[in-house]
Formats: C-alpha cells, structure tokens, sequence
C-alpha cells in the first residue's frame, strides 16, 4: 500500500475574525504537502534537480500557475539541491513549440521565467529536441526508448503534473509528463505514430519542403530512406498537399506506449517524486493551444513517490468528484483506457495500484 499525501484547496476560514490567513492559500499549503510528504528526501546536497513541468503552448490558459513550480523550486534549494525548470519540445519540427528556442518564447509568454520560477529554465531535449540517452526495453510495442538528455542525467527529478483529461492516454498524469513530457522527439513520435512516414507520388507535387525541413537528409527523389529518418514529423508538417502520410495510432495504442516509454525514462533515472495538481481538469491536453473549461471543481493536489499510485489516486479522486455533478461531462474520451494505461504501469511494474490517501 502506498502512501500518498493531500491537501485541499477549499479556504475553509480558520478564524472568521482575522481575513488575512496566508496559511489557507493554497501554494502555502503546497509547501506543506511537500514537507509533510517527505518527497524531498530523494534530493541530496549538491544535487542537480530537474522541476518538470509543462509550459503549455501558445493561447494556453489553465497551465499550473508559476508561483506553484516556484514553490517546488524553494523546497529543492531548502534540501540543498541546485534545480532548474524543464520541459521538452513537442513532436514536429515548424510550430514554435517544436524547438528549444520556442518553447522558450512560449514559457515568457506564459508567465513562466527565470525571474518568476527563481530557477534557470532548461529544454530538455536540447534545441531541436533530439538530444538523449537511447534505451533498451523489451516492451510489447516498443524496443527503444529516447530519455531526455538533461532528464537522464540529472540527479532527481520532482515531476509536477498538471493532471486533466487526453485525448489519447485518457488522463494526462504522472505517466504521460514521464513517458512522454521526460522523452525526446523519436519517442514522441513512436508514440504517436506507427512506421515511417510515406510519399504517395500521386499526390507529390515536387516543391521540396519536406527536403528542406528534414533534419537527417532522409528524403532522395521524394521518398523516406527509413535507414536516416529520425522520425520528427518534420515532412508531415509542411506538405501542403496532403503527400505524406503517417499511420496515427489513438486509444490504448498509445497509452500503453506512454507507459513503455515511462519503463524506458525510469530506468535510465530512477529518482523521481511526484506532485499531480488536480486543478483546472481540462478536458484536453496542455500541449493544445487554448483550454476548454474545467469539468470538476478543483480537487487538491497530491505527493508521493509511487508513478502508479498516484495516478491512480487522482483518476479515482477525479471520477468521485464527477459524481458531484458540477459540470455534466463525459468521464473521459470514450476511444480511450486510462484505467487499462494504469494496469499496464502496474504489470510493467512501474509502481502500484494500492494507495492511502494522508489529507493534511
Ligand atoms: S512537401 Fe509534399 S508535395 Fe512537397 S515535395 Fe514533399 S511530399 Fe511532395
Ligand atoms: S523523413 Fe523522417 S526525419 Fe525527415 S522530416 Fe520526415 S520524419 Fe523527419
């Protein structure tokens, strides 16, 4: 049974006499959770701390606030550790969240900085997102996986999810930040899409963009080298004409990839703590560029140690809040299986479904 540990975000009014309380706001109670968790003992003394967390694309709205990663932040200083802010790029090569520089400029524009973490911001995956250590996994799916450079090297990790609705994994939790958020563009890719990309000469008209965008010259006479592409979508992107196909996968193709690429990323670096933030449930990813309303209240947030555990304490604390009606909404998107993503984790051994909730 694993430990986990709540706080709530309702402001119940501890003394009606007095409206300043500071110790009922919530990132105050968040710095709470972190000492009373005791997630921070994975930090030692000179430690290099990664906080990951997700910026959000550009027109993004429902982000975890900044003060909350600063909070994270002043906890790893606090153990002695050195942190820095990360996040990774996204799959593609054109869009401003697909390079380090980017996503950069997305962070600003988001509230997310150097002044207002109190900690540098680092991209992961370096600038043009395919810095990484390659693993072997025996997966059903996958044989490899591409661990962010600076997420496999770091010493910790204090992996903070803003926890919501996918359209894909059916929950974006601990799992999905590690398995897809801690993983550089080839993984993203082998996530998302099964094979190579193909031209379909019919349709190809020659301009040669995709030739320009490819960053590993894998395209001779308008056809993928397989043996090259180093699979960023880069083609699928710019072909105005609907040339190059790729084989999408949706549902419980992907989940399960996320959860082997969770396999690949935590055995390359193990010395991970986890913070889901069960605010602003969205029904859609934060990687969309705008943010739907939320379809619960806020529930509170979560700590612990256990990727699955906690996980699956915010679906089960997510599905009772529904309950309450707040906003009539689907539970999740029907093509998907969170609670199957949860059983595969746990068959992966990447933790347990078995939790006990501590509300501080
Ligand atoms: S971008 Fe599309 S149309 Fe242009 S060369 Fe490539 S496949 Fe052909
Ligand atoms: S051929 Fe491969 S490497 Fe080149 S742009 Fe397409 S996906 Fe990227």
């Amino acid at each position: 049974m694993e430990k986990l540990y709540f706080v709530d975000p309702r402001a119940e009014v501890l003394d009606p006499d007095r409206w300043y309380q500071p110790s009922l706001s919530l990132v105050n109670k968040l710095g709470k959770l972190i000492e009373e968790s005791g997630i921070m003992d994975i930090v030692s003394a000179g430690d290099i701390v990664a906080v990951k967390t997700h910026f959000g694309d550009s027109g993004t709205t429902r982000t975890l606030r900044s003060v909350f990663i600063r909070k994270v932040v002043e906890k790893v200083k606090e153990a002695g550790g050195k942190p820095f802010v990360t996040e990774t790029t996204g799959l593609g090569m054109t869009r401003p969240r697909n390079t380090a520089l980017g996503k950069l400029m997305i962070a600003e524009e988001n509230g997310y900085t150097q002044q207002t973490l109190a900690a540098p911001i680092l991209i992961a995956d370096g600038l043009l997102g395919f810095d990484s250590v390659r693993v072997e996994i025996n997966g059903k799916y996958l044989k490899e996986v591409h661990v962010a450079k600076a997420i496999a090297e770091c010493d910790a990790v204090i992996c903070c999810t803003h926890f919501k609705l996918h359209m894909q994994a059916g929950i974006g939790g601990s799992i999905k930040n590690v398995g897809v958020g801690c993983t550089s563009k080839q993984s993203k890719y082998d996530v998302h899409i099964a094979d190579y990309p193909k031209i379909l000469k019919e349709r190809c008209t020659k301009c040669n963009k995709c030739v320009e965008v490819c960053p590993s010259n894998a395209i001779k006479n308008f056809e993928v080298d397989k043996s090259k592409c180093v699979k960023c979508n880069g083609c699928l992107e710019v072909c105005e004409y609907r040339a190059v196909r790729v084989n999408w996968l949706s549902g419980k193709d992907v989940s399960d990839r996320i959860v082997e690429c969770a396999k690949g990323v935590l055995t390359v670096n193990n010395n991970f703590a986890y913070i889901n933030f069960l605010l602003d449930i969205t029904p859609h990813c934060d990687c969309h560029p705008y943010s739907d309303v939320p379809v619960v209240r806020d529930i509170g947030i979560l700590a612990g140690e256990d990727i699955v555990a906690i996980d699956s304490a915010s679906l089960d604390l997510y599905l009772k809040e529904l309950k309450t009606g707040y906003i009539p909404q689907q539970k999740f998107w029907e093509w998907t299986d969170p609670i199957g993503m949860l059983d595969y984790a746990e068959e992966l051994k990447l933790g347990t479904r078995k939790y006990e909730i501590v509300r501080l």
